[in-house]
C-alpha cells in the first residue's frame, strides 16, 4: 500500500527538530535552520535548527559535565537503557523505516531492513555491556600481580555519514553507551531526521540528560572544529570519505586523540570458474544494489573469470534491467534516487571517463529524467587498465573486467589503496583460503553479498580506516585499559 502524504507529514512534523543538548531539545544559537530534501522529489520536507561552534561547545561542556558520573552507573543499568531503545526502535520500526526512505531515498523495504540491522547494535551492545571482562594473573616472575580492568575513554565526538541514517549512528553510539562514554553525536546534513527521532527515544528509554548530545548543522567544520581543539575530548569516531577521515586524523593527532575510522572502499567482487552461477549472480545483484549502491561495502569492481563472464554479465544485466525505479514509498520500487544532485553528477561523470577510455555501457549509461536523483542502473564492459576500477562508485553502477588465473585475480582485488570489503564466488574451499589469505581486505564474503552484521567486526585495512565497529571489538573502541600492578603477597616471606 502506498503510503498517505497525511502519513508522512504526521511523522515529519513527529520529528525534534532542535539540538539535544544535556538532555533538551534548544533552539540554534544563530537561530539559523537548514534544509531536508527528499531525494525522490527534491523538495524541502524539514528545517532543523543549524548548530554552529558555540552551540557544538554547549553540547561538548554537557557531555564532559556527565562524564563522571556516567561512568560510575553500573553496567547493568547502561545495558537496560540500551535494550529498551531496542524495544522502542521495534515499536516505531516503522516510523524508522518511513523517515530514513523520506530523506535518503532507500525503498521501504531496504529502509525496514536497516531498521531490523541498525537496531541490532543497540541489543548487540546491551549484551556486551556486562560482558567487557578485565584479568587477572600471577606475573611470570612471580612477583608482582597483574588486575587488567577496562575504563570508559571519555568524552567521544561521533561522526557519521548520510547512507544508513540509523545504523551508522546505532553502531557508535551503542558500544558508547555501553562502555560508560559520553557523548556529541553530528549526523550528516542531508539525512538528519533518522538521528533526531533516534535521540529522542535514547531519552524515552532513560538515557541521563547529557550523555548522548545532537547537534546537526550546515557546517560540518563548525561543529567538530572547536570539539577536536578541545583537550578533555579523549575520542573522534568517523565514519565517512577517506579525505575527510585524514583531515579528521591530522586534527585529531594534536591531542594524541582515540580514532577510529571507517572510511571509503573499493570493494572487488571475484567470480571463479568454479562458481555456482546462482549464487554469484544474486551476491552480486546484493553487494551492488543493496542501498542504490551507495554503501562502503558495495561491489565496485567485478572481477569475473574470462570463460564464465558471458553466462555472469547476460544474467546479471537481466537483473538490472528488471529493477524498478520509483520513489521508496511506492510498494513497486526496488531502487531509489541517488542522494542528491551533485552525487548523481559524480557517478555520471564517472561513467563519461569510463566511456572514454575505452568502457563499453552494456545497460543504463543515464540519469532518469524526472523528479528526483534517479539513475539508471548500469553495467559496463572495462579493461583492467580502465580509470573507473580505481574510484569509489557511490551508486548503481557495475563495471565487469575479465581475468584468466587465480594469481591474476588476487594482484587485481590487491590493485587499489582501499581494504574494506571484497567478495569471493567459488565451489573450491581450498581456492577461497587461499585467495582470502592474500587479499588485503578487513571484510570478505564468501559466496555472499552481504556480510553486515552487529556481531561481526566491521572495518577495513589501508586507507579505508582503522578500528572496528560491532562485534566484540566495537566496545573495545570506546574503553582504555588500566593496569594495577599489586605488591608480591610473599615478600619479605
Ligand atoms: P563525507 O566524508 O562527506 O561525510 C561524512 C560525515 O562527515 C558527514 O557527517 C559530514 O557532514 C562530515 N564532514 C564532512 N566534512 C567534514 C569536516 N571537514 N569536518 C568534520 N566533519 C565533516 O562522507 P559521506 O558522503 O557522508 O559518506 C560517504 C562516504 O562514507 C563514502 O566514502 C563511504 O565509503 C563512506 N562510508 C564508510 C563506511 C564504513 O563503515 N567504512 C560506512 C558508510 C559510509
Amino acid at each position: 500500500m502506498t503510503v498517505t502524504a497525511e502519513r508522512e507529514k504526521a511523522l515529519l512534523e513527529s520529528v525534534p527538530t532542535g539540538l539535544l543538548i544535556d538532555g533538551e531539545w534548544r533552539d540554534a544559537s544563530s537561530g539559523k535552520t537548514f534544509d531536508v530534501k527528499d531525494p525522490a522529489t527534491g523538495k524541502v520536507i524539514a528545517s532543523l535548527q543549524d548548530a554552529n561552534s558555540d552551540d557544538a561547545m554547549a553540547a561538548f561542556e554537557a557531555a564532559v559535565a556527565a562524564q563522571a558520573d556516567w561512568a560510575r552507573t553500573p553496567a547493568q543499568e547502561r545495558a537496560d537503557i540500551l535494550r529498551r531503545a531496542y524495544d522502542l526502535i521495534n515499536e516505531r520500526a516503522e516510523d524508522f523505516a518511513l523517515l530514513m526512505t523520506l530523506e535518503m531515498g532507500k525503498p521501504l523495504a531496504e529502509a525496514r531492513g536497516e531498521v531490523v540491522y541498525g537496531n541490532g547494535f543497540l541489543r548487540w551492545f546491551s549484551e556486551e555491556a556486562t560482558r567487557h571482562y578485565g584479568r587477572t594473573m600471577i606475573m611470570p616472575d612471580g612477583k608482582l600481580r597483574m588486575q587488567v580492568h577496562h575504563k570508559p575513554v571519555g568524552p567521544s565526538l561521533l561522526i557519521t555519514p548520510w547512507n544508513f541514517p540509523l545504523a551508522m549512528a546505532t553502531r557508535k553510539v551503542g558500544p558508547a553507551v555501553a562502555a560508560g562514554c559520553t557523548m556529541v553525536l553530528k549526523a550528516a546534513k542531508l539525512t538528519p531526521l533518522t538521528t533526531q527521532l533516534f535521540a529522542q527515544v535514547m531519552l524515552e528509554a532513560g538515557l541521563p540528560k547529557g550523555v548522548l548530545n545532537v547537534v546537526s548543522g550546515s557546517s560540518a567544520s563548525a561543529i567538530s572544529g572547536p570539539i577536536l581543539e578541545d583537550p578533555r575530548l579523549r575520542k573522534v569516531s568517523f565514519t565517512g570519505s577517506t579525505p575527510v577521515g585524514v583531515r579528521l586524523m591530522q586534527d585529531a593527532a594534536k591531542n594524541v586523540l582515540r580514532s577510529s575510522m571507517e572510511l571509503g572502499g573499493n570493494a572487488p567482487l571475484i567470480v571463479f570458474e568454479d562458481a555456482d552461477m546462482d549464487k554469484a549472480v544474486d551476491g552480486a545483484f546484493a553487494a551492488k544494489l543493496r542501498n542504490m549502491g551507495e554503501a562502503c561495502t558495495a561491489a565496485n569492481r567485478f572481477l569475473v573469470h574470462e570463460s564464465v563472464a558471458e553466462e555472469f554479465t547476460r544474467r546479471f544485466v537481466e537483473r538490472l534491467e528488471a529493477l524498478k525505479p520509483l520513489r521508496g514509498t511506492d510498494p513497486e520500487s526496488t531502487l531509489g534516487p541517488i542522494v542528491d544532485e551533485g552525487a548523481r553528477d559524480d557517478i555520471h561523470a564517472l561513467i563519461e571517463e569510463a566511456v572514454a577510455a575505452g568502457g563499453e555501457i552494456l545497460t543504463g549509461g543515464h540519469k532518469i529524467e524526472g523528479d528526483g536523483y534517479f539513475y539508471a542502473p548500469t553495467a559496463l564492459k572495462v579493461g583492467k587498465d580502465n580509470p573507473i576500477l580505481k574510484k569509489e562508485i557511490f551508486g548503481p553502477v557495475a563495471p565487469i573486467v575479465t581475468f584468466s588465473t587465480e594469481e591474476e585475480a588476487i594482484q587485481m582485488a590487491n590493485d587499489t589503496e582501499y581494504g574494506l570489503a571484497s567478495y569471493v564466488f567459488t565451489e573450491d574451499n581450498a581456492r577461497m583460503h587461499r585467495v582470502t589469505e592474500q587479499i588485503d581486505f578487513g571484510i570478505v564474503g564468501y559466496n555472499v553479498g552481504v556480510v553486515s552484521n552487529p556481531a561481526a567486526p566491521f572495518g577495513g585495512v589501508k586507507q579505508s580506516g582503522l578500528g572496528r565497529e560491532g562485534g566484540a571489538e566495537g566496545i573495545a573502541e570506546y574503553t582504555t585499559v588500566q593496569y594495577i600492578g599489586i605488591e608480591d603477597p610473599f615478600a619479605g616471606r
